[in-house]
């Protein structure tokens, strides 16, 4: 270890052992406490790799007196790392309530990259990675899932979103609704392990995929949707008060019939939202 004590942040594999960076072992064997999302799981990582450090619970719920309790053994000389259950702490993850108020506090923040489920789908899905777009996990509640898809829509970055298994179907399902069916996406499975899997092609062909074969609905998964792009010229001009108008009937009626309606209410030509609303849903 070197001569200033820190706080270690150490990412661990998402699943191949063999992502276990060197470094990551050093640190791990050097500091004088590891700090664990649960550290039942994350002694028998430590076993593997023959680290005897003692393990310390950090998790969501711990408060502030315990975190500040953990902050004065670094104050006080301590070397300490924190991991989680697997990847990187933070993303998705305990942490970051520690990390901010270690900074606060003047206390030096080290970081330990390796292995994140968001980077590894993201590299080999196939989709822009040049701009991006990591909205973790959606709400549970349907209303509250919806408040956080809409802005999205629009986005024209590579939209990430970590997903489990039981909710998958039901969250591609809402995806596709207010995304357009069309969109593109990758659904990345259980990477770094046996049964690695990508599924590509729209909502209404992944959604198929996963309805023929229950096993591309086990294990880890991250949801990559392409980002909008801009519809060409002509449904540019549509008004946006109009787009609107479309986004709102075409989530309960059919495209010809929203946009006969819409025609109705905007200023709009019905065959001008027709198309427009045919790109949207693309
Ligand atoms: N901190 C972790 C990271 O850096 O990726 C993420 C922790 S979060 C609690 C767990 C979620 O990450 C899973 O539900 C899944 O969406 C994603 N994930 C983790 N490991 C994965 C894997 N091997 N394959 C696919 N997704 C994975």
């Amino acid at each position: 270890m070197n001569n200033s004590n820190a706080l270690y942040i150490v990412a661990t594999p998402i699943g191949n052992l063999g992502d276990m960076t060197i470094r990551a072992q050093e640190v791990l064997r050097l500091v004088d406490i590891i700090a664990a999302e649960d550290t039942r799981h994350s002694a028998r990582l430590l076993q593997h790799f023959q680290i005897s450090t003692p393990l310390l619970a950090y998790h969501d719920h711990t408060n502030e007196a315990q975190t500040q309790r953990l902050l004065d053994r670094l104050i006080s000389g301590d070397n300490v790392a924190l991991i989680s259950d697997a990847g990187t702490p933070l993303i998705s993850d305990p942490g970051y309530r520690l990390v901010a108020m270690a900074r606060q506090q003047g206390v030096n923040v080290v970081p330990i990259p390796g292995a994140s489920a968001v980077i590894t789908a993201l590299c080999a899905a196939g989709l822009a990675s040049d701009r991006f777009a990591f909205e973790g996990f959606l709400p549970a509640k349907t209303g509250a899932r919806q408040q956080r898809l809409e802005p999205l829509a629009a986005d024209p970055r590579t939209l990430i979103f970590y997903e489990s298994p039981h909710r998958i179907q039901e969250s591609l399902q809402a995806m596709a609704q207010t995304f357009g069916e069309g969109r593109q996406l990758v659904l990345a499975r259980e990477l770094t392990k046996t049964f690695e899997t990508f599924l590509s092609g729209s909502f209404i062909e992944v959604l198929a995929m996963l309805e023929a074969d229950a096993n591309q609905l086990r294990g880890e998964m991250v949801v990559l949707v392409q980002g909008y792009s801009a519809p060409s010229s002509e449904a540019d001009s549509v008004d946006p008060e109009a787009q609107r108008i479309m986004r709102i009937l075409m989530s309960e009626l059919p495209l010809k019939q929203a946009a006969a309606l819409a025609a109705q209410i905007s200023t709009e030509k019905k065959n001008k939202l027709y198309q427009w609303g045919l790109q949207e849903k693309n």
